[in-house]
């Protein structure tokens, strides 16, 4: 296991070809403004996994090593070790009140799903599943961090649509190969700390392909060091505000940075390919791995502590300007009540229906955790809109650190006191809730949390086609004919 110290090491080192605002970012990461909130944020993840008195939840013995390894990068095989993970993710969420959607824990899981169904890709070839699983124990015995990009550019999204394979190319895929390995060309999105981890995982959408030649070129999977030659990423712009902790709470720290990647000509090794031209392997991998079980369990369970911020912020909002006499706040808060009591219900549904899978991971049934995804694609942009309608005004009275610092200072903390409050904490509380609702960090939390597993609308149909109800269609039609 690393540290955080460790980890700003590695991430400096990297020197990836990265633009931001139309430079190529030349100097240190961890002191870049878009960068230096997360990272910190971050290493204070890989902190608190070392400290001593973490020990218990936040590690596990390498089975090949027997060293002291991460807990997101257990493999279940029994119920406590699903409670350990759960509280492992959920301990770490704490440090960013659930704000860091792509903290490790979460590329940790995907690959140790990924790893220990390897076989999967026997059907590729066989080396493939060995790479596969190597990939795995390399990622696990160094503590490295992940980055992915699982989907294809925007451009035309017809179901009927496939790129010209003679016009030049715009979505990656494999134009050539050669004895040391596959030539990758072409861009993906869209990889949400793009630049902040030390390995690039390019897997498929999740989407089936049709079993046509044409579709070979985009069933492939790899991962490569974030550093790559030829590999590029293209910034968005950055939603940190500023340094100060008082003005942009969260902007400051969790700002997640979105990356374009585009790879030009770019070689993999054939030990890092782990598919490559199998449509039947490409379609099998997500249903069979267990990896949607596996990683929506971080999430829902990452979520958990979101929500628990966001009533915590409610609360004390509440609190400050003295409006919990009205009932319409009751019912607007025991909506987030209810929202968080019913995610806790189903990650712990999720867990006591678990069962072993054929090699033995311990996987939460997934129906449950289904359920929490689609769930919560409607419940985060309600807590918003509730945030919004409690704190009202309070929302955009919020002068600056350096505001109440000045002459101004004495007027603003009279004026803008609240019932509990001198103007000065008051705001620095509203500033936390205009972050997490109003803001550009928080306008793209709230876009994260509708699509960052997918669009919500396929979504709901997968699990329209998945859910099994023959036995409630039996029922009924036992009523219908029941002449007794
Ligand atoms: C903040 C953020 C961070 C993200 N981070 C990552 C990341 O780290 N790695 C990664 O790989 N991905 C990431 N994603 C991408 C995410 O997986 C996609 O946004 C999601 O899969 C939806 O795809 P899309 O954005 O291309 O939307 P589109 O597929 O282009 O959808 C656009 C609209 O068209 C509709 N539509 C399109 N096709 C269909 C269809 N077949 N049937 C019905 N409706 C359709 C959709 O419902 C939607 O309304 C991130 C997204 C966001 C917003």
């Amino acid at each position: 296991m690393i540290n955080g110290k460790q980890y700003i090491a590695r991430i400096n080192a990297l020197k990836p070809n990265v633009w931001f605002r139309g430079e190529r970012i030349t100097s240190k990461l961890s002191e870049h403004v878009a960068f230096k909130g997360l990272l910190r944020s971050q290493a204070k993840l890989y902190d608190l996994q070392c400290d001593p008195d973490y020990q218990e939840l936040f590690s596990w013995p390498s089975d090949t090593t027997g060293h002291a390894i991460g807990t997101t990068y257990l493999a279940p095989k029994t119920p406590a070790d699903l409670e350990k993970r759960r509280k492992a993710i959920q301990e770490w969420a704490k440090l960013s009140l659930g704000m860091l959607g792509r903290s490790p824990d979460y590329m940790n899981t995907t690959i140790m799903a990924l790893g220990t169904s390897a076989d999967i890709l026997k059907e590729d070839a066989p080396q493939r599943a060995e790479n596969m699983r190597n990939y795995y124990e390399y990622v696990r015995e160094n503590d490295l961090s992940l980055t992915h990009t699982f989907i294809l550019p925007q451009v035309n999204r017809s179901q009927f649509y496939l790129e010209d394979q003679d016009a030049p190319v715009i979505a990656a895929r494999v134009i050539d190969e050669n004895s040391h390995g596959i030539i990758v060309h072409g861009a993906r999105l869209l990889a949400t700390q793009g630049v902040t981890t030390d390995e690039l995982l390019v897997f498929p959408s999740g989407a089936r392909l049709p079993q046509m030649k044409t579709a070979e070129p985009m069933a492939y999977a790899f991962a490569i060091p974030t550093n790559t030659e030829g590999v590029t990423y293209y910034c968005r712009d950055s939603f940190v505000g500023g340094d100060s902790h008082y003005d942009h709470p969260l902007s400051s720290r969790f700002e997640e940075m979105d990356t374009i990647v585009v790879f030009d000509h770019v070689l993999v090794p054939w030990e890092r390919v782990f598919l490559y031209g199998s449509i039947t392997a490409n379609n099998r991998l997500y249903p069979e791995s267990g990896f949607f079980s596996q990683t929506t369990h971080v999430v829902i369970s990452k979520n958990i502590v979101k929500i628990e911020s966001l009533l915590g912020i409610m609360k004390q909002m509440i609190q400050s300007i003295n409006i919990s006499e009205y009932q319409h706040i009751h019912e607007k808060v025991s909506e987030v009540v209810v929202g968080l009591e019913v995610m806790k219900g189903l990650i712990y549904a999720s867990e006591k229906e678990a069962q072993l899978n054929r090699w033995g991971i311990l996987t939460p049934n997934a129906n449950p955790l289904q359920a929490g995804i689609l769930y919560y694609t409607k419940l985060y942009p309600r807590m918003i809109e509730i945030i919004k309608l409690i704190g009202a005004s309070g929302l955009v009275s919020i002068p600056t650190e350096s505001d109440f610092q000045s002459q101004a200072g004495t007027d603003l903390r009279h004026y803008l006191q609240s019932s509990t409050q001198n103007g000065e904490e008051k705001v620095r509380l509203f500033r936390l809730a205009w972050d997490v609702s109003l803001s550009a960090f928080g306008g793209r939390q709230e876009l994260y949390e509708r699509f960052f597993f997918g669009d919500p609308v396929r979504l709901a149909s997968q699990l329209f086609r998945s859910y099994e109800t023959s036995d409630l269609e039996a029922r009924i039609t036992a009523f219908l004919h029941d002449k007794a």
